[in-house]
């Protein structure tokens, strides 16, 4: 997706340290940390928030909450905080469906 900063990152135009990557997503830090740890687990598929999620998205959304479970593991987190935010009201800022992880 053009113009899409996440899409950018997927396809390596945009940097980011990346903490996990397989087919189907790719996890990062977040660039504005608000924890010690702070990763977006995102999905490869560009869907813009969780309100535009089709029928069969719902693999890839259980997918991303494993991996972030497994780094929240990998990173030591004893406790955690795992949250979307959807649509402009909801406080998000990229339009590509991400999963925040923020554990101290
Ligand atoms: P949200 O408000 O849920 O859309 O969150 C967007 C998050 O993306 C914010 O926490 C930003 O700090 C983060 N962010 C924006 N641009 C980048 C980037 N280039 N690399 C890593 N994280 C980013
Ligand atoms: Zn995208």
């Amino acid at each position: 997706m053009k113009d899409c900063i996440f899409c950018k990152i997927i396809d390596r135009e945009m940097f980011a340290k990346v903490q996990y990557e397989d087919d189907n997503c790719i996890a990062f830090d977040d660039i504005h940390p608000k924890a010690r740890i702070h990763i977006l687990v995102v999905p490869k598929k560009h869907i813009p928030t969780i309100a535009d999620m089709e029928e069969g998205d719902e693999k890839i959304m259980g997918h991303i909450i494993k991996i972030a479970k497994e780094l929240a593991q990998k990173n030591g987190c004893k406790g955690y905080k795992l949250m979307f935010s959807v649509g402009r009201e909801g406080g998000q800022e990229v339009f590509h469906v991400h999963l925040h992880l923020m554990g101290n």
